[in-house]
């Protein structure tokens, strides 16, 4: 990389150049990203930062985000070019991310951005037919896609699930539940794991994944209309603590038909190629944990500068200093394991050791969300504690899902240990 590449991505948070670039290593980033980064940044400050408070008070944002988020290349990083995407390397969707993170709003990343957890599996197993009809016009941010995994009885334990499909004629016939599924109410497309198998093919090994078409079977009917009911699938919106203009259902199947060309890859084999998108589900959690923590640490940061008690800036005492200190400590340590990872899947590697610095990435970085977050909070006093504006209050609600959704913590250190041989 270039001496001016360099000077560019340093120049990038020159104002601002404690907690959103502490422990990053300039030399990761070209100058292809630093270019990104700008153009991203400038739709979240156009497009996001001026609604991000109605949306979160409505708890949605408006659908035509998803086609303006397509301009800028945002819905396409990472998905082949030949499919509608934009290549990409994981430092092209860090900095993407960790740009989305600078509206403070954990739902606007989870639900703009749901597509990369519900389209991987179709990309990875889907036929060439299969790609033409569902990848691109998502990625163009015409349709809107989900994954339907987690069911009222289990999440962690992925190869459990219940929710059975039955083979008639050129369809499947959907019985059982999906439940907290990000953009559930609202997707045309939902990447499904359902069980196919019969009791021999128990665990694992009798998941089939079909891609479940809103509307009614050939999506004929409108999504959530009377008629998609009729037909047998009920979507019910999800109330949470946090990610509140992010939409999240729960899915009730009775006899919903499926076209049986929706399956992606061989029946019962499913399991696999859903697990295929977890490392880079859980590298993107952390970035987004990090970038987070980032937002929060800045937003006290800047405070402390500010604000006066007892006749002196809040910065001037050493409680506070060394608080805020300990938070950006934190951030750098986490970001730079989070680049060094990086640096080595985009290397390709996808060794066991990989896998469990991965799980143990996403505990360092939602750990250090919640560490920084309840601090900010703390050093903003009530203002912290107040809706509207204040960035850290909503972050420090959205912790708790960070270190639960896409593998919880306790989950992820299992993992790390089973990968290491421990
Ligand atoms: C806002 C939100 C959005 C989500 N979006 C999606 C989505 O789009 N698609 C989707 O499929 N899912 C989604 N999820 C579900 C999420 O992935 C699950 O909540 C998560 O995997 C945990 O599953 P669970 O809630 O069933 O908890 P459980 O599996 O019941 O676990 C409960 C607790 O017990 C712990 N635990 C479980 N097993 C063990 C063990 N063996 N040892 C020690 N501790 C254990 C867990 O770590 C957790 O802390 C979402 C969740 C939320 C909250």
């Amino acid at each position: 990389m270039g001496a001016a590449s360099r000077r560019a991505f340093s120049s990038v948070d020159s104002a601002a150049a404690c907690a959103f670039t502490g422990g990053s290593n300039p030399a990761h980033f070209t100058a292809e990203h630093v270019a990104f980064r700008a153009s991203v940044r400038a739709f979240v400050q156009r497009e996001v930062e001026p609604h991000i408070e109605a949306w979160e008070a409505a708890e949605a944002f408006p659908r035509d985000l998803y086609a303006k988020a397509a301009e800028v290349g945002l819905l396409g990083l990472g998905f082949p070019e030949e499919l509608g995407g934009v290549p990409g390397d994981p430092f092209l969707n860090y900095v993407a991310h960790a740009e989305l993170c600078r509206a403070g709003s954990g739902g606007l990343c989870a639900g703009l951005m749901s597509h990369t957890i519900g389209l991987p599996p179709v990309v990875k197993m889907g036929t060439p037919e299969q790609h033409a009809r569902i990848v691109g016009p998502v990625l163009a941010g015409e349709k809107v896609m989900a994954l339907g995994i987690t069911e009222p009885g289990g999440g962690s334990d992925v190869a459990n699930i219940r929710c059975r499909a039955e083979r008639d004629g050129d369809h499947y016939v959907l019985h059982g539940e999906k439940v907290f599924i990000t953009s559930g109410v609202r997707a045309d497309f939902v990447t499904t794991a359902v069980r196919t198998g019969g009791a021999a093919e128990g665990g694992a090994g009798g998941i089939s994944v079909l891609v479940v078409q809103g509307g009614g079977p050939d999506g004929a009917f409108g999504v959530g209309s009377e008629e998609e009911r009729a037909a047998g699938l009920t979507r019910t919106k999800l109330s949470k603590m946090g990610w509140a203009c992010s939409d999240t259902a729960a899915l009730h199947f009775d006899g919903y038909r499926v076209p049986a060309a929706n399956l992606l890859g061989e029946e019962n084999r499913g399991f696999g190629g859903l697990m295929a998108n977890f490392n880079n589900e859980r590298f993107m959690i952390a970035v987004w944990a990090c970038e987070m923590a980032a937002v929060a640490t800045q937003e006290a940061l800047d405070w402390a500068r500010e604000r006066h008690t007892f006749g002196a800036p809040l910065l001037s005492h050493q409680v506070v200093r060394h608080r805020l200190v300990d938070m950006h400590t934190r951030i750098c340590a986490t970001r730079s394991m989070a680049e060094g990872l990086g640096a080595r899947l985009a290397a390709g590697e996808s060794s066991k050791q990989l896998v469990s610095e991965l799980a143990m990435l996403k505990v360092q970085a939602t750990d250090t969300a919640e560490y920084c977050a309840g601090h900010a909070v703390q050093i903003l006093g009530g203002a912290g504690y107040m809706k509207g504006g204040c960035k850290s209050e909503r972050i420090f609600r959205e912790t708790k899902v960070l270190s639960i959704g896409g593998g919880a913590s306790e989950i992820m250190k299992d993992l790390a240990t089973r990968q290491l041989g421990w």
